[in-house]
């Protein structure tokens, strides 16, 4: 917390991977489920008086998903309709919101111990939905304005969407945030919760120490803080009788269950050390020595190096960790970032391609390949920017970012009114229903009449059109309700 304590400053501007959102660290709304469009956005939770910021990484989120999978699962669940949100905060937390949406604080990432750990949360809030536990809001949020709200969920729409800039700018319009406040689940919920989360461990035969361990860090913490201001406090009442009960019981479990594969702790380590290179490279230095040779050092310390600008010594550790595991494509992605963020864009070409050569599934990594494309400009690369991004949009459909860079290539290759239907199309996707209204009617003006993307932009001009309503305080969302749907906090409890 001391190093770094500024960081959000410099670096606030577009990483390519790495996309910090300002977000509000509270409470939201279940916009999901009227929005035409993907299975993805969500919404944000716990209350503090300050914007949060979420964070986007293909990485990060592959692995979160390796280790929640199998428990989704195993609890009926399908592993398609649960997303992940990693928000940028150092308390130790994860919360399910809106649905089947997991938060996870990068505190909690970065502190665990264990794969096992993340495990056991994990467990623990997919109890939470499929239990489908309402939270209690506090008088607090329930007093908050509905205005307050809408924009709230619009901000984190547009995180959801990728598209963190837009993101920014919405959040910034919310003015009653420092009015929210926590929302927390009944201890039967919490009991509920820990009991389905064994039972999901004992179904997948995975260790449930993990689970343990990490109840016991947070039962530390209540007994070492006791500030009324404490969120622990609040939301989780009687940890400690809950880990005794758990600890019984996963014994038990333990003894049939099949350990972890070495794959699970390792890329543990690798999540730990892209995190802490990226949010505290001070104290990353210092983790990762140089005279540690393994492959989580030199990620750590490759990442940390670019955000202290130094870029030759990024780019030397990030090429060593390459040269250790020269089919990780996230290893690429980053070298690829370092280029891009120093202006080298043809350079950040080649190990853009090499990631998504390495993983064809990941839209954010198509999208950093079309960008680089885009910087250098030629209109082959325009061309090829155009199917990457097309790619991506298969992947994530509402990614508003992907439909922005369209829009840059689509204009660099003279096709304009296809631009204008790129930038309705994000528009819309963040919920700026007037600007997609503009945008699909002048789209419309220079497309073939009847050709799928005129159809596609008349859509977007008749869901979008003013005279219908839903169009209020600066571009709701066709079916945006406003009333607020609780569906989970959880702090890591
Ligand atoms: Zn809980």
């Amino acid at each position: 917390m001391v190093d770094d304590a500024n960081w959000g400053i410099g670096v606030a501007g577009a990483w390519l991977n790495y996309k910090r959102i300002p977000v509000l660290k509270d409470a939201l709304k279940s916009l999901l489920r009227t929005l035409p469009v993907a299975a993805s956005l969500v919404l944000a939770n716990f209350a503090v008086a300050h914007a949060q910021s979420m964070i986007r990484d293909a990485e990060i989120e592959d692995t979160l998903r390796f280790y929640g999978e199998p428990l989704w699962e195993a609890g009926g669940l399908n592993p398609d309709d649960v997303d992940i949100y990693i928000v940028q905060d150092d308390s130790l937390n994860a919360f399910v919101y809106g649905g089947q949406n997991i938060f996870f604080h990068t505190g909690l990432l970065l502190e665990a111990e264990s794969a096992g750990e993340i495990i056991g949360v994990m467990a623990h809030e997919t109890g939470h939905i499929t239990g489908a536990h309402n939270a209690r809001s506090t008088d607090a949020i329930r007093s908050a304005s509905n205005a307050s709200w809408v924009a709230l969920g619009l901000g984190v729409l547009a995180i959801a969407a990728g598209a963190p800039d837009a993101g920014v700018a919405i959040m910034a319009g919310s003015q009653q945030v420092g009015a929210l406040n926590y929302f927390a689940y009944s201890r039967a919920q919490e009991s509920s919760a820990d009991q389905a989360a064994l039972s999901l461990l004992e179904k997948t035969h995975m260790p449930a120490d993990g689970l343990v361990s990490f109840m016991n860090k947070i039962r530390d913490l209540e007994v070492m803080s006791a500030s009324a201001s404490n969120p622990y406090w609040r939301t989780h009442p009687e940890v400690g009788p809950r880990v005794a009960a758990l600890r019984t019981k996963a014994d038990i479990l333990n003894q049939t269950a099949t350990p972890f594969t070495d794959e699970y702790d390792e890329r543990l380590k690798m999540m730990q050390a892209k995190l802490l290179g990226f949010l505290k490279p001070r104290k990353a230095y210092y983790r990762y020595p140089d005279t540690d040779t393994s492959l989580p050092a030199y990620y750590a310390r490759a990442v940390a190096s670019h955000k202290m600008n130094d870029q030759t010594r990024a780019l030397d550790q990030i090429r060593t960790a390459i040269e250790m595991e020269p089919e990780n494509p996230y290893l690429y992605e980053l070298e690829g970032q370092i280029l891009f963020e120093s202006g080298r864009f043809d350079e950040s070409i080649p190990p853009n391609r090499k990631s998504v050569e390495f993983a064809p599934d990941k839209a954010l990594l198509y999208v950093n390949l079309a960008r680089s494309l885009i910087a250098r400009g030629t209109a082959e690369d325009n061309e090829e920017a155009e199917k990457l991004l097309h790619k991506a949009l298969v992947l994530e459909p509402s990614n508003a970012f992907a439909y922005t860079q369209m829009s840059f290539a689509l204009g660099a290759l003279g096709r304009k009114p296809e631009a204008e239907l790129a930038t309705a199309e994000a528009a819309y996707a963040l919920g700026d229903t007037q600007k997609a209204h503009q945008f699909a009617r002048r789209a419309m003006d220079g497309l073939d009449r009847d050709s799928p993307k005129w159809v596609r932009a008349d859509d977007i001009s008749a869901i979008t059109d003013p005279r219908l309503g839903g169009n209020r305080s600066g571009g709701q969302r066709p079916g945006f309700a406003p009333e607020i749907s609780f569906h989970g906090n959880l702090t890591a409890d």
